[in-house]
C-alpha cells in the first residue's frame, strides 16, 4: 500500500528527501511539507506545502491527519506536539529519540549513561557553575546553548577569565552547558541508518573540514588508518542501538591522536552525505526512506573516491545570484532553488566524484581548479 509521506522541513534536505521519495512510486504517493517558506526548495521538488511555522501545533496537527507517515529535515520540532499526535501517523525518527537529541546535555548524559565516548560536559545553572567547570577543564572551553543551536550558533569558546562574563551574557537565560575543549586532529562522521525493524547500516566514514562552525567541505572516505574507521563506525552502530529511533541520522565524532569522541547527532539526513547522491550504491535520503518505511537498508558501498564542497552565500552581499555554471566529468552541481543569497547560507553543493579511479588527493586538485566558479555573484 502506497503511504503520503509528510515532512516538517522543506528546505534543501526535504527537497532531496522529496526527489528520491518521487523514484518510489510504489511505496510513497505524495509527500507533503510544513516550512513557512512560500514556495520552499521541497516545493520545488514537487512536494505540497502547508505554510507554516516548524513549531506550529494546527499545522503539524493537519499534517498529521493528512500524511501516513512523518518525518523532518530539522531537529527543533516540537516533541510534545508531535507525541500528541502520535495516533494520527507514524512518526520516524520518535519524538523519544528527538527529545533526547534536541537538548545537547540530555544527549550527552545519554550516551555517557551507555558508555559511549563524548568530551566531558556539566551542566550549567549560574555562573558558578562556570567557575567550578573551568577550575576542571582549564581554558579553553566551550559555553554552548543545550537547545535549537546548530551550525555552531550556539557555542561560546571561553579562552581565559576575561571571556567567562561575556559568554554568559552571550547566551541570556538560556540552558547551557560547559564542555572540555578536544584538540582533535580531525572532524569526521557517520552515516548511519535504522529501520523500524532494527536493521542497522553505516556508510563508510567521512572527513569534514568546517570554517567559522560551517562545513565546507566532506572528503569520503576519511584520510584515517582502517582501524580508525572500523572505530568509529562501531561506535555509530551503537549509538543507533541504544537510541532506537527509525531513519538516517549524522553522528559528528572528533579524531584525537588517541580517541574517538562523538560531538553531536543530528536525527537527520546530514550534510556531511550528500555525496552519497552520486558517489554509492544507496543515497541517505533513499536510505532514510527505506529505514522509516521498515524496507530492506540498501547496500552502503561507496562506489567511488567523492568531495562534497558546499555552496554558501557570499560575505559581501545580501540579494539575487547568477546562476552558476559548473561541469565536467564527475562533476555534479545540486543548487536549492533559493532565491536569495545571504552570507553563509547554503544555496547549493557540487560532488566531485571519482568516476575515473581518482584518489582523493586527486580530486582535491580538481576541486581547487573548480572552486573560482563556486563564487556566489550578484545578479
Ligand atoms: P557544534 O555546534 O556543537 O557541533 O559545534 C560546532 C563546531 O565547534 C564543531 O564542528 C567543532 O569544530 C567545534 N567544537 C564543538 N565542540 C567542541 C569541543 N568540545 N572541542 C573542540 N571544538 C569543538
Amino acid at each position: 500500500m502506497t503511504k503520503i509521506l509528510g515532512i516538517i522541513g522543506g528546505g534543501q534536505l526535504g527537497m532531496m528527501i522529496t526527489e528520491a521519495a518521487k523514484k518510489m512510486p510504489e511505496e510513497i504517493s505524495k509527500v507533503i511539507v510544513l516550512d513557512p517558506t512560500k514556495d520552499c526548495p521541497a516545493s520545488q521538488a514537487g512536494a505540497t506545502q502547508i505554510i507554516a511555522d516548524f513549531k506550529d501545533r494546527d499545522a503539524i496537527i493537519k499534517l498529521a491527519e493528512l500524511a501516513d507517515i512523518i518525518t523532518y529535515e530539522i531537529e527543533s520540532g516540537d516533541s510534545s506536539v508531535l507525541k500528541s499526535v502520535q495516533g494520527a501517523a507514524e512518526i520516524n525518527p520518535s519524538p523519544e529519540t528527538l527529545e533526547i537529541i534536541q537538548d545537547k546535555y540530555k544527549q550527552k548524559s545519554f550516551l555517557q549513561n551507555h558508555d559511549i565516548p563524548v568530551s566531558e560536559f556539566v551542566e550549567i545553572q549560574g555562573m558558578s557553575d562556570i567557575i567550578t567547570g573551568l577550575e576542571t577543564f582549564g581554558y579553553p572551553a566551550l559555553l554552548k546553548a543545550r537547545r535549537d543551536a546548530y551550525d555552531g550558533r550556539g557555542n561560546f569558546k571561553i579562552e581565559s577569565k576575561d571571556d567567562i562574563q561575556k559568554a554568559w551574557d552571550y547566551f541570556d537565560d538560556k540552558s547551557l552547558l560547559l564542555e572540555r575543549f578536544v584538540p582533535f586532529s580531525m572532524e569526521v562522521s557517520v552515516i548511519a541508518a535504522r529501520n523500524t525493524r532494527g536493521q542497522i547500516k553505516t556508510y563508510p566514514l567521512v572527513e569534514n573540514i568546517h570554517k567559522e562552525n560551517i562545513l565546507r567541505e566532506t572528503i569520503a572516505p576519511a584520510r584515517v588508518s582502517q582501524s580508525i574507521s572500523k572505530k568509529a563506525e562501531q561506535i555509530a552502530v551503537k549509538t543507533l542501538s541504544v537510541l532506537k529511533g527509525a531513519g538516517t541520522f549524522g553522528i559528528e565524532m572528533f579524531v584525537t591522536h588517541d580517541e574517538i569522541l562523538i560531538n553531536e547527532i543530528a536525527p537527520r539526513v546530514h550534510n556531511s552525505g550528500h555525496h552519497t547522491l552520486q558517489s554509492s550504491e544507496t543515497s541517505q535520503f533513499e536510505q532514510h526512506l527505506r529505514a522509516i518505511l521498515g524496507l530492506e537498508l540498501g547496500s552502503t558501498r561507496l562506489l567511488y573516491n567523492s568531495i562534497m564542497f558546499n555552496v554558501l552565500g557570499s560575505d559581501e552581499f545580501t540579494g539575487r545570484y547568477s546562476p552558476l555554471e559548473i561541469s565536467g566529468a564527475g562533476v555534479f552541481l545540486k543548487m536549492y532553488g533559493k532565491k536569495v543569497s545571504k552570507p553563509l547560507r547554503k544555496l547549493g553543493h557540487v560532488n566531485i566524484v571519482g568516476i575515473n579511479a581518482e584518489s582523493v588527493d586527486e580530486l582535491l586538485a580538481k576541486l581547487d581548479t573548480i572552486k573560482p566558479n563556486v563564487a556566489v555573484e550578484p545578479i
